[in-house]
């Protein structure tokens, strides 16, 4: 094929080297050199659009090809001849195309010098193949015809594959930044996804924000030909004057500004906390309305994004607030601890102030008024250790954390300064005396933040007792604690399996000398066989919140057990120990009675003992409840009775049946005369006011005829039998004789 066949006109005027048109490219693959001469000089002599050049590449053979098609992925058209090595050399050349390479935007037209090589219809279509002429057909008009429409389809299809793209781009732009949730490195995000969605290669980004109008918008994250401007204030010099003149239009009018090199991005999260965002993006390309409309998609999200890390900070910052006092709270303190390095917690301690009698301040002038106390405690603290830069926090109620450095001496001056008088509250003139707990947490390193606050707070209330105003937690008083803390995992986890015992100590009556009940007691004992004494367990159980199910679980064996006496023939009440904690709650006697009823036994052979102690301080609370059980017929015993405060006088508004005479009256009663007279008044008393009685703690046959003498029907003590566990109870019983 050549010139002279006619089959090409050349344009000799073109002028193809212009550096501003967009570049076509076509790409022709013949063996047959001399047609794909014609053809390559026709296709370069082509007329197109003013604003595309051609570029036209040429390949002799399919590894040629290969190598022309891998380095340049935007080839527009090309024209591929059928026969080249073999007879379907060019086919299998459009099969890799589509298929190994992924290519579906190029134009393919297949050529052939021999008509009976022309490719199926089905092929064509799977491989999407737009044209198949013979060389001899193509005539100049034509190649230009066949040129000017595939390059037409293919702008169509490269346009929607570009969108596609972009959108994708966009995407996954904004799957990245959402998954930032702080400002530092969500801002870092958009600026980079941005520059991906907008291919910007010489160009870079910013984001300012500023609180409110009056103050000026600060650079907190930049990139590319901005690196280097974090922390500066956004002004005329700072941004050329074009991109300064959109900023400023940006903010007084509240939205993006696109320009062809810049973009400006206004954004604002003023609802959540009366802050806006500019993000400003400089690119070196033209930034096109394609670009353009990307970019609006992408800031909605960006939108989204500022608005979400705005009300995850606000939220962190409620988790970090004691709200109603405005201070930081005990979750801000331990962060601030679990956020120290060893070496910082080697040089911290922890001081905890404890506003003294706080309970009894907020029962006799209420909440509000303790909130302005607290509010002065604060101050006053913060005053005092000014200038050692205090890191402060309300961790209880009544408690303020105070972290310092280890150089910060806490001397006489400062607590007597801390106990001042403080404030005139309500017309009420105020002194929050305060106590102080000093505890270097070079002493718990190897606790984690919340075991540290706890330990602080536990070494504070042990020595609630002591009249000292400071006290310093020491290495002894952590390993104690530490023991405390293990041992009420231990019985969490006891009581959780059941594996707490009954034991039973029998009542006896002193007249006949025989067993009328027993008192069932709880029992813990170790995995190494030893036993925790109930004196220890049932206050951590106290402690811990544990007493309500300690007693639902011993109440069950209880049951268990007068189920297996009555079994052997043994049908006496048991006595159970019930806590103020348990009579307080409404539903402990439903429970109670339900259970009874369920093990379908009579009530009478139950009694419930409360200590005296407890009975009297918590009254109002428990009385309901103590007067429902007397009701159902279960008797009420005053435990340890003479031990509390003002137990005489409450005598006569107790709702019980039985006083139980503490054991410290009897022990030694023969040799302490104060004994034997308050003994005896309080038997009198409680003749008069129609209880019985029961005396505790006989160990001696002495002491045993002392307990007759005054007139004490029931007694319970070594001297009869220790608490027992069932099976050697019912072995006692049948060997109990008569002393
Ligand atoms: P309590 O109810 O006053 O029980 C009597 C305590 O005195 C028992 O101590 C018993 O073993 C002991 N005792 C009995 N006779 C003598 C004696 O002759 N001499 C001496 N020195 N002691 C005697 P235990 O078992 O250590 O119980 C201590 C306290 O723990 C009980 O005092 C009771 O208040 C409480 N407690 C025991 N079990 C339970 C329970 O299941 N629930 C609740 N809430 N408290 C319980
Ligand atoms: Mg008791
Ligand atoms: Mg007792």
């Amino acid at each position: 094929m050549s010139n002279s066949n006619g089959l090409f006109v050349f344009d000799e005027e073109q002028e193809v080297n212009d550096l501003n048109k967009k570049v076509i490219k076509i790409l022709t693959v013949e063996d047959d050199i001399n047609y794909q001469n014609a053809l390559t000089n026709s296709l370069k002599e082509m007329q197109v659009d003013e604003e595309y050049t051609i570029e036209v590449l040429v390949a002799n053979s399919i590894s040629q090809a290969a190598l022309v098609l891998s380095s340049h992925p935007d080839i527009a058209l090309t024209f591929i001849d059928v026969v080249l090595e073999d007879d379907d050399s060019g086919l299998r050349l459009v099969d890799t195309i589509r298929e190994v390479l992924g290519n579906s935007d190029m134009r393919i037209v297949l050529l052939t010098g021999q008509p009976g090589f022309a490719p199926e219809q089905h092929v064509m279509k799977s491989l999407d193949i737009d044209e198949y002429w013979n060389k001899s057909d193509v005539s100049a008009e034509k190649l230009q015809s066949i040129v000017t429409s595939n390059l037409r389809t293919w702008q169509y299809i490269s346009q929607i594959s570009s969108a596609r793209k972009g959108l994708q781009l966009v995407l996954d732009a904004s799957r990245s930044i959402n998954s930032k949730h702080d400002m530092r490195s969500f801002s870092k995000a958009v600026l980079e996804e941005i520059s991906n969605i907008l291919h910007i290669t010489n160009g870079g980004g910013i984001i300012c924000s500023s609180g409110d109008s009056n103050t000026k918008a600060i650079i907190s994250t930049a990139n590319g030909c901005f690196d280097g401007f974090e922390g500066q204030l956004v002004e005329q010099g700072v941004l050329s004057s074009d991109i300064y003149t959109d900023f400023e239009l940006a903010i007084t009018e509240k939205r993006h500004v696109f320009s062809k090199h810049h973009t400006v991005f206004y954004f604002e999260t003023k609802s959540l906390d009366n802050k806006s965002y500019v993000t400003i993006v400089k690119s070196d390309n033209s930034i096109g309305e394609q670009n353009e409309y990307l970019l609006k998609v992408f800031s909605e999200n960006v939108n989204t994004g500022f608005s979400n890390i705005a009300l995850l900070n606000k939220l962190t910052e409620l988790a970090y607030t004691d709200v109603s006092l405005n201070l930081h709270n005990r979750n801000w303190l331990t962060r601030e601890i679990r956020n120290m390095n060893l070496h910082e917690q080697y040089r911290t301690k922890l001081i905890v102030f404890e506003v003294e009698q706080f309970e009894e301040k907020a029962f006799t002038f209420g909440h509000d008024f303790c909130q302005i106390l607290l509010i002065e405690v604060y101050k006053n603290i913060k005053l005092t250790f000014a200038s050692f830069s205090p890191r402060i926090a309300i961790i209880n109620n009544s408690s303020f954390g105070l972290l310092v450095n280890t150089d910060v001496e806490i001397s006489k001056e400062m607590i007597t300064v801390l106990n001042r008088p403080m404030c005139q509250i309500q017309m009420v003139r105020q002194y929050a005396d305060v106590r102080v707990l000093e505890m270097g947490l070079r002493s718990v390193l190897s606790f984690s933040p919340e075991k540290i606050i706890s330990i602080a707070e536990s070494s504070l209330s042990d020595n609630r007792s002591t009249s000292s105003k400071y006290i310093k937690h020491s290495q002894e008083k952590t390993e104690a604690l530490t023991k405390r803390f293990s041992l009420m995992a231990k019985l969490r986890a006891a009581i959780g399996s059941g594996s707490l015992e009954v034991a039973l100590q029998p009542k006896m009556d002193l007249v006949d000398l025989t067993p009328i009940g027993f008192e069932a007691l709880a029992r813990w004992q170790l995995k190494d066989g030893s036993f925790i004494s109930p004196e220890v367990f049932i206050e951590l159980a106290e402690t811990a919140g544990l007493i309500s199910e300690l007693d639902c679980v011993i109440f069950d064996k209880i049951l268990a057990t007068i189920q297996e006496l009555k079994n052997k023939g043994i049908n006496l009440p048991v006595a159970f120990n019930a806590s103020a904690f348990d009579l307080a709650n409404p539903q402990y006697f439903d429970r109670i009675a339900q259970k009874i009823h369920e093990v379908n036994i009579d009530p009478s052979m139950l009694e419930l003992e409360i200590t005296e102690t407890q009975a009297i301080s918590n009254y109002d609370l428990i009385r309901e409840s103590l007067e429902k059980f007397m009701a159902l017929g279960i008797k009420v015993g005053i435990d340890d009775f003479g031990t509390g405060y003002s137990s005489i006088s409450h005598i006569t508004e107790i709702t019980a049946n039985i006083l139980k005479i503490d054991r410290c009256f009897i022990c030694n009663i023969e040799h302490n005369t104060d004994n034997q007279y308050i003994l005896e008044m309080i038997v009198n008393l409680a003749k008069r006011f129609n209880f019985s009685i029961i005396i505790e703690g006989i160990e001696t046959l002495e002491q045993c005829n002392w307990a007759k003498k005054i007139g004490c029907n029931v007694a319970q003590g070594y001297y009869f039998s220790k608490p027992l566990f069932v099976k050697d109870l019912i072995e006692w019983l049948k060997q109990y004789e008569k002393p």
